[in-house]
């Protein structure tokens, strides 16, 4: 017998499986993990297939050394989707099967835990007389009496009522009384289950009718949905009565929730809601414990997996529902080679599987609903809140006017009052002051005038790195000397934005001494539990205000939250890409839904200088439908996606020249490859090639080369070839090739 196998490097000329021998006596089966001699040294590889003979030279064909796990450590359906994702994204696939595996396991990082166990060899009440009889060792005696119980117990626990009993056992198994062996162990994290609860809610009119659509799909051949429903409206309890019932017909079911949501208070919820056959998957969890979580699932003793976004290849049995929460979070796009959308893959997977597809959100991403609309996934929808609480009412401050009123802090009047309000009631408040990374747009305070590239209609840049000084569009790299009076109305109180939450929260002290305040940004949530210590000061009211970026927006439910405040809502608005519409929508309708989850009302002031962007008003109205039509309209105009796909080439450096050489080479190329096929140049739309927003990371000059692909037929044909050309030797220079990138910079 022989077996193919996919050797775990990456590299081109490695990508397809190699042939070994299965020795005699050894046996293997697709998806097993197995080392094997590759060059003169020892390797780790993936059995893809077995066959009766091989076409080669026998005589050169080498031995399989030993298999790494007596299990497919890759199930048959993971194999499968690893073989589609790699046909996708144009990768080998020794790369997508890595992301099957917990990372540990490769290299032998983590090994089974094992744990010495005793338990009795002979019937109870052979024991029990033998402990009655025995004179000699009041020791053996008291052993024999608790392993009586007939389980197996391990060592470490009967050392806590019989002192040293490491001889006695010896004795013991000597004389055949007892069985020792090392088991298994698992390192589950948090070991003590509490029992399952059901709340026994009574469902709302919404969630019935989501449920009577979903409840049938588990049963047969799956279903596609996409659940749109407001904040508050109780969309977790759909999904959970959807899990039950998969758990309930002997299927499995994973549960994709954006990091942030993975805090120890949903990991408890979690657990107590369905047992020891949840497992929890998140970063906290130590090699060894993801390894036995992993395990767990492996062998189908857990069936509900929750976690961030690669829990969508956990190794679950008879896989029955995907469920995403907050579907619209950038985080189920992995930024890692091999990339990969969470989303897509779940829909793969489903497929494959005949799963039933979950996506749940109160603002859906523009590409869902797109596909909902097409037919796609049948959408759900849930408009009211549970127990009709009121969504809370959006307040917009104009804080232009707050400047011509001699206002020049980061707080309105009115929020300052609201703040005042709420902290003598003794009731919380959220701040969301979304600053992210370095730069900042540029704009009249008077006015409200952003300065945007006049190619693109996307705000311009100011780069406070940049030796220039220059204001740049991220996306055509058009460059232009930052105004000095502003060009609209002629004020002078040109604005660079760039305040922090720091600053906000200086300010709220300054306005309420003595309430306490937190703040949650990615200065302040470094280290292990970072983020959950801050909101763990929060949810048990030791701190008042909390202070954040878009961090504390994120799905959090604090029912004594009946103030909400968005600093600069046009922060968002402004970045220089052409998701920051969408983006905006989404952060100021999901923050705004924190507020009055409780018994109590809730409000919120969204500050801003422009007041009359349309998407500020539709996400204070929470109305994504209007929102939706008018970003399609947009990104249709625009040629963004979903019309077109973004593509671009980005060359990395330690010499500007290298970087820039390949960058117009790789531009040389694509339009070579262009001319010579006539029908894709009609569907390649623009193409620049000049520095990102970020023109030097970790010391390395950088390039990129962008283009519009028209969806189409051949978008695929000139991925592949893009993806091809990205693969080209390039002196000193690294390159990549990306499409639709999380982001631009
Ligand atoms: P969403 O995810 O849609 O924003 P949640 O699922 O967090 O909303 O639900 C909001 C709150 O309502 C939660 O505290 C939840 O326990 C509660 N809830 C959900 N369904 C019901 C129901 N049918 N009756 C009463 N309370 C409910
Ligand atoms: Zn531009």
């Amino acid at each position: 017998m022989f077996c193919q196998v996919i050797i775990d490097i990456v590299h081109e000329n490695v990508a397809s499986p190699f042939t070994y021998r299965i020795p005699d006596g050894m046996e293997l089966e697709p998806g097993q993990r197995v080392a094997v001699p590759f060059g003169r040294r020892e390797k780790e590889g993936i059995v893809l297939g077995l066959s009766e003979d091989c076409d080669l030279d026998e005589a050169r064909v080498k031995d399989v050394l030993r298999p790494l796990e007596d299990y497919a450590a890759v199930p048959a359906e993971l194999m499968e989707l690893a073989g589609q994702m790699a046909e996708d994204a144009h990768c080998p696939l020794a790369e997508t099967l890595r992301l099957m595996l917990p990372a540990q396991m490769r290299g032998g990082r983590v090994r089974v835990k094992t744990e010495r166990t005793a338990r009795l060899a002979v019937p109870p009440e052979q024991a029990l007389a033998a402990a009655d009889s025995e004179k000699r060792s009041p020791k053996r005696a008291s052993l024999l009496r608790i392993l009586a119980d007939g389980a197996v117990h391990p060592v470490r626990e009967l050392s806590e009522e019989v002192k040293d009993p490491n001889w006695a056992l010896k004795k013991l198994a000597a004389d055949g009384m007892i069985l020792l062996s090392d088991e298994e162990s698992l390192r589950t994290p948090g070991a003590v289950f509490a029992q399952p609860e059901d709340p026994g809610f009574t469902l709302t009119p919404g969630q019935e009718e989501a449920l009577d659509e979903i409840l049938p799909c588990l049963n047969g051949r799956g279903g596609r949905f996409l659940l749109h429903g407001v904040t508050g409206s109780g969309k977790t309890e759909v999904f959970m009565a959807a899990v039950r019932k998969v758990l309930s017909i002997g299927k499995s079911a994973v549960i994709l929730v954006p990091e942030i949501a993975l805090t120890p208070q949903m990991v408890a919820w979690f657990r107590g809601r369905f047992g020891p056959v949840a497992a929890v998957i998140h970063s906290r969890l130590s090699p060894g414990e993801r390894f036995d979580e992993w395990r767990r699932i492996r062998r189908g003793d857990a069936r509900v997996v929750i976690g961030a976004r690669s829990a969508v290849f956990s190794p679950v049995r008879n896989l029955g529902l995907i469920v995403v929460d907050e579907e619209h979070e950038s985080t189920y796009l992995s930024d890692h080679h091999p990339r990969y959308d969470a989303r897509e893959v779940a829909l793969r997977r489903c497929g494959n599987e005949n799963a039933t597809l979950i996506l749940a959100s109160a603002t859906p991403s523009i590409l869902s609903f797109a596909k909902a609309r097409r037919g796609d996934y049948m959408l759900l929808e849930m408009p009211r809140r549970v127990q009709d609480r009121p969504l809370p009412e959006v307040e917009i401050v104009d804080m232009r006017e707050e400047l011509e009123n001699g206002n020049r802090t980061v707080i309105s009047a009115a929020l300052r009052r609201a703040l005042r309000d709420c902290a003598s009631r003794g009731e919380q408040a959220m701040l969301l002051m979304n600053r992210r990374g370095y730069n900042s747009f540029v704009s009249c305070r008077s006015c409200g005038y952003v300065v945007k590239c006049p190619n693109c209609d996307i705000s311009m840049t100011y780069h406070m790195v940049s030796e220039d000084g220059l204001l740049r569009c991220h996306y055509c790299g058009h460059a232009m000397q930052p105004p000095v009076t502003c060009p609209e109305c002629g004020g002078r109180y040109i604005r660079y934005f760039g305040a922090g939450t720091q600053k906000v929260e200086e300010e709220v002290r300054r306005i309420l001494p003595g309430v306490t305040t937190g703040r949650m940004d990615y200065d302040t949530t470094g280290g292990k539990d970072g983020h959950a210590k801050i909101l763990e000061a929060f949810r048990s009211g030791r701190t008042r205000i909390l202070i954040g970026t878009q961090m504390i927006a994120k799905g959090l439910d604090f029912p004594r939250v009946t103030l909400v405040g968005v600093i600069a809502a046009d922060m968002t608005l402004n970045l220089p890409d052409y998701r920051s519409r969408e983006r905006t929508f989404q952060l100021l309708t999901q923050v705004a839904g924190r507020a009055g989850r409780g018994e109590q009302p809730g409000r919120v002031i969204i500050q801003t200088y422009k007041p009359e962007d349309p998407v500020i008003g539709y996400a204070a109205a929470q109305d994504y439908r209007s929102f939706f039509e008018d970003e399609l309209q947009r990104r249709r105009r625009g040629l963004y996606p979903p019309f077109t796909l973004l593509a671009r080439f980005l060359t990395e450096s330690p010499k500007e020249e290298a970087a820039a050489a390949a960058a117009d080479r790789l531009e040389r190329e694509i339009r070579a490859l262009a001319e010579a096929h006539p029908a894709w140049s009609r569907k390649l739309l623009l193409i620049s090639n000049d520095t990102p927003g970020v023109k030097m990371l970790r010391g390395r000059s950088r390039r990129h080369v962008l283009m519009k692909i028209l969806v189409s037929r051949e978008a695929d044909e000139m991925i592949a070839a893009m993806t091809e050309l990205a693969r080209g030797e390039f002196e000193g220079t690294e390159v990549w090739f990306e499409v639709n990138p999380t982001t631009m910079m």
